[in-house]
């Protein structure tokens, strides 16, 4: 048996039934992590001892017969911008190089408290920015379906470690699609929860209204298994609500699919269209209800997406500024009476306390990160803030209005999940609007706050597509429902 393949619940029942212990299960994957890391670099670090020693405590409360938690003793991955206590995290990022996190993120708590084994902190674009693992200031992590190719981002790290048999499931952020995309690239399984389903306490914020931590996981089962752990209302986040727990049993021939006609135009990769319409087709023979619907404000979702993500943006990356976090260009201050010249007589580097927060942010900040925070200064600009950051909100209440439309008619939206097969290296970074549009058929769902999971549906010149499917708000366990019956037909 190689330990590696595992779910979660094939884990847990190996562990329960002495098949092998927490540290045989932990160390098969520390072994495979160090022969692949090299080459896909999805670990950013990689927290040996500890894993080691959460597992240890594992295998004592088997050998005292204690009933135990489906997560306890399963290894797993979390995405560099969740806080793990007492361990560095960067967020991808230069300006967060040496910083270590001082509490745990509620996430990380409630997975700890379950026993879960944290292997090490997943590469990502820098703050969570970007949609092809490209942007991380350490390195870019690769498909393992294809190294030629990127995972997709920005949980870039955490799907390619599921993917490649790294950890059994990881945790990653969606602001804007980077759960459900690079789940998608790498033929994995990634569910962004509705907005405030999960707590986001110690989540490095990148755009407040639309963050969401979610897992990514072999398949939809384990999926919803971390979801169970992760989700609740937490006092610490005060966005947080509780999801509903909905039994919803259903029959397929009482499902109402919706197929929305404006995430099925031109620019769709005919190939990735093809396997999404069988798909659809399968689901229409076993008794589903097909209707064709619309929502009409999907072509303003990116324009929409582009003005409200980067002015958040700019307003939580405010605070790395050389003084409060991370790296700082503060000892190349010289005190006022030495600032001319130094003491070694060479002329001072650094002026005063805003030279300080400009040459930390300069050096601190990747090209795409500036680029947004430009983008998200000029759009909250006095002058400007009407006619972008308030207009913008209006539209998106249109389209969250579209949803709520839709879902009177129909159950469940199915959609591709990005457009285009997986992409080469290199292909897109010097193009960011195209590199934006491959998360066009994600951010109408964040922007309305919703539920939706990426699932393999099958493959393209060996290269896996992604079915995304889109419920109602907190109705995150329907949407499980649904996913595993589309996952069972898909694999018949
Ligand atoms: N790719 C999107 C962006 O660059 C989404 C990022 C995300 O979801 N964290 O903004």
């Amino acid at each position: 048996m190689n330990l590696t393949e595992l779910t979660i619940t094939q884990a847990h029942q190996g562990l329960l039934k002495r098949k092998f212990s927490a540290l045989e299960l932990t160390k098969s994957f520390l072994d495979r992590i160090k022969e692949r890391n090299k080459k896909i670099f999805a670990f950013l670090t990689v927290c040996e001892d500890f894993a080691l020693s959460q597992a240890k405590k594992i295998d004592d409360l088997l050998l005292q017969k204690r009933e135990l938690p489906i997560l306890a003793g399963i290894p797993c991955l979390i995405k560099d911008n969740i806080l793990v206590k007492d361990i560095r995290c960067t967020a991808g990022s230069k300006i967060l190089s040496n910083y270590t996190a001082p509490y745990d993120a509620t996430v990380v708590k409630l997975l700890k408290s379950q026993g879960a084994v944290i292997l090490g902190k997943a590469n990502l674009d820098e703050f969570a920015i970007g949609s092809s693992g490209e942007h991380s200031a350490f390195g870019k992590t690769l498909n393992p379906h294809d190294f030629t190719r990127v995972p997709g981002g920005s949980s870039s790290g955490s799907a390619a470690a599921v993917a490649d048999n790294l950890c059994v499931f990881a945790l990653g952020s969606d602001t804007g699609g980077s759960i459900r995309l690079p789940a998608s690239f790498c033929g994995i399984v990634g569910f962004k929860p509705t907005y405030g389903a999960v707590s986001r306490f110690g989540l490095i914020a990148m755009a407040s209204s639309l963050d969401q931590i979610g897992a990514l996981s072999k398949n939809v089962e384990d999926a919803k298994i971390v979801f169970e752990a992760i989700s609740g209302k937490d006092e610490l986040d005060s966005t947080s609500v509780e999801s509903k727990i909905s039994n919803f049993k259903f029959q397929i021939s009482n499902l109402r699919i919706g197929i929305p006609k404006e995430y099925f135009i031109k620019g769709v990769d005919p190939a990735v269209k093809k396997i999404i319409l069988e798909a659809i087709k399968k689901f229409e023979q076993m008794g589903a209800k097909i209707k064709e619907i619309s929502l009409p404000h999907t072509k303003y979702a990116l324009a929409t997406y582009y003005i409200i993500m980067p002015s958040e943006l700019s307003a939580n990356l405010a605070r790395y500024d050389g003084i409060k976090y991370g790296k700082s260009e503060i000892q190349n201050l010289h005190p006022p009476k030495f600032s001319k010249k130094t003491l070694a007589g060479k002329k001072s580097k650094i002026k005063d306390l805003l030279d300080v927060y400009l040459k930390t942010r300069g050096k601190g900040f990747g090209d795409e990160v500036r680029r947004r925070i430009m983008l998200g200064t000029y759009a909250l600009s006095r002058g400007f803030y009407e006619a972008y950051y308030l207009k913008a909100q209006k539209v998106r209440t249109l389209i969250r209005e579209d949803f709520n439309q839709a879902f009177r008619k129909v159950d469940v939206i199915l959609t591709p999940t990005c457009p285009t097969l997986p992409f080469k290296i290199g292909e897109k970074i010097k193009d960011p609007l195209s590199m934006y549009l491959s998360d066009i058929f994600m951010i109408a769902v964040n922007l309305a706050g919703l539920p939706a999971i990426s699932i393999p549906i099958g493959k393209c010149k060996n290269l896996p597509v992604g079915l995304q499917i889109i419920g109602k708000g907190l109705q995150d366990y329907k949407i499980f429902e649904v996913a595993q019956t589309f996952e069972k037909i898909a694999h018949e």
